[in-house]
């Protein structure tokens, strides 16, 4: 099977072409296509597929086979003819922002390289960024300085020339990215940035990039994983980003220079008070558990309190009992006040009660879900009247204390 004429590889500006098929088979609801030659890029070295229509239908994916074929994945289209010659096109903003993204990287990768001797070891042009993966860690400072590099790259419209050479001569020469191909190998040249072997498309002019803009930098695999976007993209990130601070500064009604402080004088804010609610919860228990003490009653030789609080939950619950059976000879048992009841058993250390045990007989009476330590045990989910909880607990403490 002879390999696909990749027309690409010459001329990555053209749009529009025409080929002949050389075999096409129905597959996955699709027309896999394969023509004598192609426009078309597949997916291959981190760049994504171009998409487009061949005929009436619609161009959906593109795959580089192992055997150096290309096949078009065609939507809605009838089998084509082997022999018939077909009209491609290729979706040009999408493949005009693919060569954007690839040929800033190859930019980028180099001022990484030039300035930090930062290898690149991985690169994936994603939907919204693309990431470059670093072999080294770099501070915030170097990627801002690499970055102001690569646009510098950009913006003096250096010249990018493809050709093809002999694997033995691709050998002889410095590439930043070698080849580990046999036969003819594709170079791409950045004038005075980089020498690369890739097959991928690129911009005529480095000009046509645009822009350069770091979106994200992390560790990454004892290295630096570098987000990035470039052309439209680094202008839709823009708008993206103008919108979210429009919005901040809407909801803090500060400027754009003065969010950093606001957030800051908010959180301050939030942890004050967060610090005085604290406080006056410690009260509020200490103060509940006074007044309940004071209604507790003697079972056997402890005192006894059960009590059903509105407005608690499990946590305030256990709070108030814990509060309570800090006084020697107390037991406690608070339920809230709603269904389905919460309820907590605690009882002072001096008090031979097991309160999981107790925990268990309502269980035993009510599902539920519960249990804990002899200390203190709790129960919850009860679809119990509270008062009839509470009636059942005196029970059991009365049995269990007597
Ligand atoms: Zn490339």
């Amino acid at each position: 099977m002879s390999a696909t004429t990749r027309l690409y590889y010459t001329d990555s500006t053209l749009r529009e072409f025409a080929a002949a098929v050389v075999a096409a088979e129905p597959a996955d609801g699709c027309v896999a296509v394969r023509l004598d030659r192609t426009a078309f890029y597949p997916t291959s070295g981190g760049q994504p597929n171009d998409t487009g229509s061949l005929g009436s239908g619609r161009v959906v994916d593109v795959v580089d086979r192992e055997d150096g074929t290309v096949w078009h994945m065609v939507e809605a289209a009838p089998v084509p003819a082997v022999g018939e010659t077909v009209h491609g096109q290729v979706d040009w903003p999408r493949r005009f922002d693919h060569m954007q993204q690839h040929s800033g990287q190859h930019v980028l990768s180099a001022a990484f390289a030039q300035l930090y001797a930062a290898r690149t070891v991985g690169f994936h042009l994603g939907e919204r960024a693309s990431t470059i993966d670093l072999d080294r860690p770099l501070s915030p400072e170097q990627v801002v300085a690499s970055e102001s590099a690569a646009n510098a790259v950009v913006w003096d419209d250096r010249v990018v020339t493809v050709r093809l050479v002999s694997a033995e001569e691709a050998a002889r020469l410095e590439l930043r990215k070698p080849s580990s191909r046999t036969g003819r190998v594709r170079l791409v040249e950045i004038d005075r940035c980089d020498l690369s072997a890739c097959g991928g498309t690129h911009v005529e002019r480095t000009g046509a990039i645009g822009i350069i803009a770091v979106s994200s930098a992390e560790r990454f695999k004892g290295g630096t994983r570098v987000g990035f976007v470039c052309g439209e993209r680094a202008l839709r990130h823009v708008r993206a980003q103008r919108e979210q601070v429009a919005g901040c500064v809407r909801l803090l009604s500060v400027t754009p220079e003065e969010l950093v402080s606001e957030i800051k004088r908010v959180q301050t804010g939030q942890r004050d008070q967060r610090r005085v609610t604290r406080a006056l919860e410690g009260r509020l228990v200490s103060l509940d558990a006074a007044s309940l003490v004071a209604a507790g009653q003697p079972v056997g030789g402890a005192t006894v309190v059960v009590s059903r609080l509105a407005g608690h939950d499990a946590g305030s619950l256990k709070a108030v009992a814990v509060e309570v059976v800090r006084r020697g000879g107390h037991v406690a048992v608070l339920t809230s006040d709603a269904r389905p009841v919460a309820v907590v058993v605690a009882r002072a250390h001096d008090v031979d009660l097991d309160a999981a045990a107790l925990i268990r007989g309502l269980l035993g009476r009510w599902a539920g879900r519960g249990g804990g330590r002899p200390e203190v045990a709790q129960g919850g989910g009860f679809d119990a009247d509270p008062d009839e909880v509470t009636a059942l607990a005196r029970r059991l403490l009365g049995q269990a204390l007597e």
